[in-house]
C-alpha cells in the first residue's frame, strides 16, 4: 500500500475507480455525504488529488487540502481546475494531452460533415417515413470549403490535417502565430470568421476565452457559415448563437459542448442545420482507456519520484 493518501473527487468508469484503489490509499470523495465537511476535518492527510476535466478542483476544495502536492486530471481541459491557486501553492497538475487528439479531431470533422449535409436530420427524415412523400432538401458541400480554426493546438492541428484530406484551405486564430505551422495566421478573429465557411473552435475554456465567439463573430461568419464547437460551451455566447440560428443569420452549428451542460437550449431541437452531441469528443473505448492509463501513469510517476509525466 502506497503511503501517499489520495483523494478521488468524482467517479470515472468503474474499471478506473477500482484500478485506482488497487494498492493505494484512496478516499472516494463522492461517497462522503458532506464532501467539504469531510475534507475540513481530514483534508491535511491528502497529498494527491485525482479528478477529471468535468469534476475539476475548485479553489474551495484546494483550501481544504493544505498538504496537497499534485492534481492528476483525466481529460485535457483544465477550466474547472483552480490552476492559478494551485500554481501559487506549487501544486503540480497533470492532464491527459495528445492521447485524445484523434478522437476529438475525428468528431470535429464528423460535425463539419453532419452539420453541412444535415445527416442527423436526413436520418430522422427516413426513420419518420417522410421519404415516402418526397425528397430531402439540398444541403451544403464540404470538400474544398474554407476552414477556420480558433485554437490551432494539439487537437486543432489534427483537425487541420484531416481538413487537408477534404481539400479545405485552413487558416487559424490563436493569441499569437505558431511558427511551427504553415497554415495562414489571422490575428483578427472577425476577419477569420468573415473568411471561413466553417469556423471550428478548439481552444481552451475558462475566463480568457469566455464568449470569445459573440454576436459580432457569428454575424461575420454569416448565413452561409457554420460554427463547430468541440472546445467548451463557455467560449460561445450561447443566447447570441441561438438567436442567430433562429433568425437564419448563421448557416448552422455542430455542437459537442454547451454553456450549462447537460442542459441544451430546446429552441435548437427542431433546426435541421444544427447537430447536438452530448460532449462525446473523446468518448471512445480506446481513447478513454488510454486516458485512464495516462492518469494512472502520472499518479505512479509522482508517487515514485515526485515528477508528473504530462504536466500542465
Ligand atoms: P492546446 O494544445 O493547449 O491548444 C489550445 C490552442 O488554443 C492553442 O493553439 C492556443 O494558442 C489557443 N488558445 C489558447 N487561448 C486562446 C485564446 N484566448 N484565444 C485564441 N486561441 C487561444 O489544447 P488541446 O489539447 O488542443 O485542447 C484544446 C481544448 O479542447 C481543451 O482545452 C478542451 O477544452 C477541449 N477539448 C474538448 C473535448 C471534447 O470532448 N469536446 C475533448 C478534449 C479537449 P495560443 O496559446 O497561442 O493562444
Amino acid at each position: 500500500m502506497s503511503a501517499v493518501r489520495i483523494v478521488h473527487v468524482g467517479p470515472l468508469t468503474e474499471r478506473f475507480n477500482q484500478r485506482l484503489l488497487q494498492g493505494r490509499d484512496v478516499v472516494q470523495l463522492w461517497q462522503q455525504a458532506d464532501a467539504l465537511g469531510y475534507l475540513a476535518e481530514h483534508g491535511a492527510q491528502f497529498e494527491v488529488l485525482v479528478t477529471s476535466a468535468r469534476f475539476g478542483c475548485s479553489a474551495a476544495l484546494l483550501e481544504c487540502l493544505p498538504n496537497l502536492r499534485a492534481i492528476c486530471s483525466f481529460g485535457v481541459g483544465y477550466d474547472a481546475i483552480a490552476v492559478e491557486v494551485a500554481r501559487q501553492r506549487g501544486i503540480a497538475i497533470s492532464t491527459t494531452p495528445d492521447v485524445l487528439n484523434d478522437c476529438v479531431a475525428d468528431l470535429a470533422m464528423g460535425l463539419v460533415i453532419d452539420t453541412a449535409r444535415q445527416l442527423p436530420a436526413a436520418d430522422r427524415f427516413v426513420r419518420e417515413g417522410r421519404w415516402l412523400a418526397g425528397h430531402y432538401p439540398l444541403t451544403r458541400k464540404v470538400s474544398g470549403k474554407r476552414l477556420g480554426i480558433v485554437g490551432l493546438g494539439r487537437i486543432g492541428k489534427d483537425i487541420a490535417r484531416r481538413a487537408e484530406g477534404f481539400a479545405m484551405p485552413v487558416r487559424y486564430h490563436n493569441r499569437r502565430a505558431d511558427p511551427s505551422s504553415d497554415y495562414g495566421y489571422e490575428a483578427d478573429l472577425l476577419a477569420l470568421a468573415r473568411w471561413a465557411d466553417f469556423l471550428v473552435l478548439a481552444c481552451p475554456g475558462g475566463a480568457a476565452t469566455h464568449h470569445l465567439i459573440d454576436a459580432a463573430v457569428l454575424e461575420a461568419l454569416g448565413p452561409q457559415g457554420i460554427l463547430i464547437n468541440i472546445s467548451r460551451g463557455s467560449v460561445v455566447d450561447q443566447p447570441a448563437l441561438v438567436a442567430a440560428l433562429l433568425a437564419g443569420t448563421l448557416g448552422g452549428a455542430g455542437l459537442d459542448v454547451f454553456e450549462a451542460e447537460p442542459r441544451v437550449p430546446e429552441a435548437l431541437f427542431s433546426l435541421p442545420n444544427v447537430v447536438l452531441l452530448p460532449h462525446v469528443g473523446s468518448g471512445t473505448e480506446e481513447t478513454r482507456l488510454q486516458m485512464e492509463e495516462l492518469v494512472l501513469a502520472n499518479l505512479q510517476a509522482f508517487i515514485d519520484n515526485g515528477e508528473l509525466l504530462t504536466p500542465l
